[in-house]
């Protein structure tokens, strides 16, 4: 009951489905289900889909070996180990690797002049300001103008003297032995969901594997070669030495904690992190300086190093999974929808033409229920001078007769209704039909009463609804209503008396409400016999003179009547063929 029930609480809609009975789609209705499914359960196996994740936690530290000696100009032979090399400073997860420098010994602080490549060159002290000093230079100018060398003059500056004149490491790089420097890094790691903790220097590793491990024999060997790390990032060592660089060191931990297949190892790999083509960048490599001070005689000395060398940044990321119901569950629910490709597939196959067109039109008509906007009304009209059916578009002004045609349609034949008709004109009925006049001619002598400007048959009652004035007759004619078959389809009271008692065996047959009854019933005579099965979604429209007739041979006691309502379809099929069954019996 809709009426007490506005939100529809006691209600339950499902979805109409259309079954379609072939071998071809069922099969590859199938075909692609196990696909999906297939699809399904390789990405859940391969992702770990079933699994929760817990990304990882860790804390490095390293540790560089290994000595060089190299001869540095001015300096002379020097051994270098991994207090020298390794420079001042170690950053959080990096470390670094002097590879070549720059030294500058005893400094001392004074006035000399200015290297050229940083200063103004200058000609006389006007040139030279006191006290200036910019980004490039090392210290701030005296004001007077000084030789430099030979050939050129430099303005006079107080700083740590002599000033480092040197601008370009040497090559090949001073250090290039840091090649066979070994580094060992120390990794743990901590999954805190799963209160998991790892080290990437592994239980059955002792101290004699460790002395001898290297990463071509054992990928999980936590010891490098400085030389293997640059080469596996792709780079040249002696190249990369002279000026300096940046190289990451990642290490992968993709861990399976389930019981079955736990696994969790790490994985190094190594990629260069700064801009690779020194001589296409500015301020290429990566260098700093550090001084070393000591006092001769009561004055400060000091050696200034300008470094170069590579720094190696361990980069640790990873997650650990671990079998979950809930992840497993809600990873189905979200395949499901995957399902619905199969429907929107096979639905596009029975649209275009790889299917078979026919069947494809078949299953779209099954399909598909087409329902006009309630404010569009077709009326269909039928014509005793015409062949088709017109369908017309309502009109609150125009009379129904004067509206033009949406389209024309082809009458198709009610053959319930044309077997009741075979029926009545079998010879004892047909005797009767031979004493009515020929249709063709005019059979009503009674005078013309003022007949509506639309009707062409004479018949007519003229009417304030535009969608009731309708003629049975496009052009001037006969009426309808004079054809013997009208009485005998339509108004005939036995016949209409026996499709009511066939619709209702035990319906009373007197009184007021049999003739609307009756009245009724023979509209929908009307209807199948003119109309056969009218078109989907339109109303047929019965012309103005048959109402007449029919309401003067049941009329309504009061003189009212409900007049033309657009009537759905289905309702009077369904009355209509109860009907016929019952006429054909005749
Ligand atoms: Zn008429
Ligand atoms: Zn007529």
């Amino acid at each position: 009951m809709p009426g007490c029930d506005p939100f529809g609480l006691c209600q339950y809609q499902t979805n109409k489905l259309v079954r379609i009975q072939s071998v071809r789609l069922g099969s590859l209705k199938w075909s692609l289900n196990a696909a999906i499914l297939l699809f399904i359960c390789v990405m859940m196996l391969w992702n770990r889909k079933y699994q929760e994740f817990d990304p990882v936690v860790s804390s490095v530290t390293t540790k560089v070996k290994g000595v060089a000696q190299t001869r540095i100009p001015g300096v002379g032979d020097v051994v270098w180990d991994v207090v020298d090399y390794s420079g001042p400073s170690q950053e959080k997860n990096s470390f670094f690797v002097v590879t070549n420098v720059i030294v500058t010994k005893n400094q001392k602080q004074g006035k000399c002049p200015e290297v050229p490549s940083k200063g103004r060159p200058c000609r006389s002290d006007q040139d030279c300001e006191r006290g200036a000093w910019d980004q490039q230079s090392h210290g701030l100018q005296t004001g007077s103008c000084v030789r430099f060398d030979v050939m050129k003059k430099t303005c006079e500056v107080s700083a740590w003297c002599p000033i480092e004149a040197k601008t370009t490491p040497p090559r090949p790089a001073l250090l290039t032995a840091a090649e066979n420097f070994t580094v060992l890094i120390k990794n743990n790691i901590r999954f805190p969901a799963f209160n998991f903790i790892r080290r990437n220097i592994l239980p059955q590793m002792n101290d004699a594997y460790l002395r001898s491990c290297h990463r071509g024999n054992d990928s999980l060997c936590p010891i490098f070669r400085l030389g293997d790390i640059v080469r596996e990032a792709g780079e040249n060592f002696a190249a990369m030495a002279v000026e300096g660089g940046v190289i990451g060191i990642q290490i992968k931990w993709d861990c399976n904690l389930d019981r079955l297949m736990q696994r969790c190892l790490p994985r190094y790999s190594f990629r260069r992190l700064d801009e690779k083509e020194s001589n296409r960048t500015l301020y290429p490599g990566l260098n700093f300086r550090f001084a070393k001070y000591n006092t001769v005689n009561g004055v400060e000395e000091r050696t200034l190093y300008k470094a170069f060398g590579i720094r190696f940044d361990v980069m640790v990321f990873g997650q650990a999974g671990k079998f979950s119901f809930i992840q497993l569950i809600i990873y189905i629910g979200s395949t499901v929808s995957y399902y619905a490709l199969t429907t929107v597939l096979i639905d596009w196959l029975l649209e275009t033409s790889c299917y078979s067109a026919e069947a494809g039109q078949n299953y779209s008509e099954r399909k598909v229920e087409s329902v006009p906007d309630t404010q569009q009304c077709i009326l269909c009209v039928s014509y005793v001078d015409e062949k088709k059916l017109r369908l017309v578009k309502r009109s609150r002004k125009k009379s129904l007769q004067d509206v033009k045609p949406m389209s024309a349609q082809p009458r198709k034949e009610d053959s319930g209704h044309l077997r009741a008709v075979l029926c009545l004109l079998q010879p004892d009925v047909s005797v009767d039909l031979s004493a009515r006049p020929p249709p063709d001619q005019k059979p009503d002598p009674e005078p013309r009463r003022h007949r509506p400007g639309w009707c062409k048959c004479d018949c007519c009652a003229p009417s304030v609804v535009p969608a009731e004035e309708l003629c049975c007759r496009q052009s001037d004619g006969a009426c309808i209503t004079s054809s013997p078959l009208f009485q005998r389809l339509v108004s005939d009271r036995s016949l209409l008396q026996a499709v009511l008692l066939y619709q209702d065996p035990l319906s009373p047959s007197v009184g007021g409400a049999q003739t609307a009854a009756l009245r009724h019933c023979a509209y929908r005579q009307y209807i199948s016999w003119r109309f056969g099965v009218p078109p989907d979604d339109t109303h047929p429209v019965i012309p103005s003179c048959c109402v007449r007739r029919i309401r003067e041979e049941y009329p309504s006691p009061d003189g009212r009547y409900s007049g033309f309502r657009p009537v759905r379809m289905v309702s009077v099929q369904t009355q209509k063929n109860g009907g016929e069954r019952q006429s054909s019996s005749h």
